[in-house]
């Protein structure tokens, strides 16, 4: 017997498990956007002069874009013509600070979008979009880690368990509806750790490799999908490239 890993050819047994598939919130994990709200806050930063303050020292403390001439250029009117005479209660405005702070918040934003990760550590085997008589579709939905049997299977980004059971043809698999709207897909798994409805972080084990289903040896089949079900695979390898994964 081959042991590749690869599928055997599907019994077109339909994938009854649309009862098992749990109501998720559409966009619920929206980020929230850095934008004219931002703006906003940074008008309204103000801080009040205590004793003991100068202004190279709140320039400092306040992370002050262009430091304590540019705090003290933009308080002119507030401290008078002498740069070294700030009075307690004196309101200054941080509009440099503010817009540093914006721009960490839009920094980790950025950072948690993109924190994606491998499914499994391993090498990938059969590619996305191979031709072959095996496949019901004519070619090749997901692609294949070759892995053995026991192997940690992690979610490649946070989102919530859409349903994970049964998967025919697919043996024991997992489906993970993501904030951007797609679905990942872990297959053949010889046990599997998460229930539908849980919410799951990049990098959760979520099972363990296995050959449950139609295969010819242990591996992870993985598909990226548009929606929760068979046929709306996009290229996985690509998707996780985009996202920093380095495969
Ligand atoms: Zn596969």
């Amino acid at each position: 017997m081959p042991a590749q890993g690869k599928h055997r050819r599907p019994t077109p047994r339909r994938f009854g498990r649309a009862a098992a598939v749990a109501t998720v919130g559409g966009a619920a994990l929206a980020l929230p956007l850095i934008g004219a709200g931002g703006a906003q806050a940074a008008t309204a930063h103000t801080y009040t002069v205590k004793a003991g303050d100068s202004l190279s020292k709140i320039a400092k403390a306040e992370n002050v874009e262009g430091g304590w001439k540019k705090l003290y250029e933009g308080n002119k009117s507030v401290i008078g013509g002498d740069a070294g005479l700030i009075k307690p209660g004196q309101k200054l405005t941080l509009d440099g600070g503010s817009a540093k702070a914006a721009t960490t918040a839009a920094k980790q934003a950025s950072t948690s979008t993109a924190s994606f990760v491998k499914p499994v550590d391993g090498t990938t085997g059969t590619p996305y979009h191979q031709n072959g008589s095996m496949w019901s579709s004519g070619y090749h939905t997901g692609t294949d880690f070759v892995v053995p049997t026991g192997t940690p299977i992690k979610a490649v980004a946070a989102g919530t368990v859409v349903s994970a059971g049964d998967g025919g043809a697919y043996g024991n698999q997992v489906v993970i509806q993501h904030a951007d709207g797609h679905y990942s897909q872990y297959a053949h798994l010889s046990s599997l750790g998460v229930s539908a409805g849980q919410a799951v972080s990049a990098g959760t084990q979520i099972g363990l490799s296995g050959a449950t289903g139609n295969v010819t040896g242990p591996h992870l089949h993985f598909e990226i999908r548009t929606t929760p079900d068979y046929g709306s695979d996009i290229d996985p390898v690509a998707y996780l490239r985009q996202h920093g994964v380095s495969l």
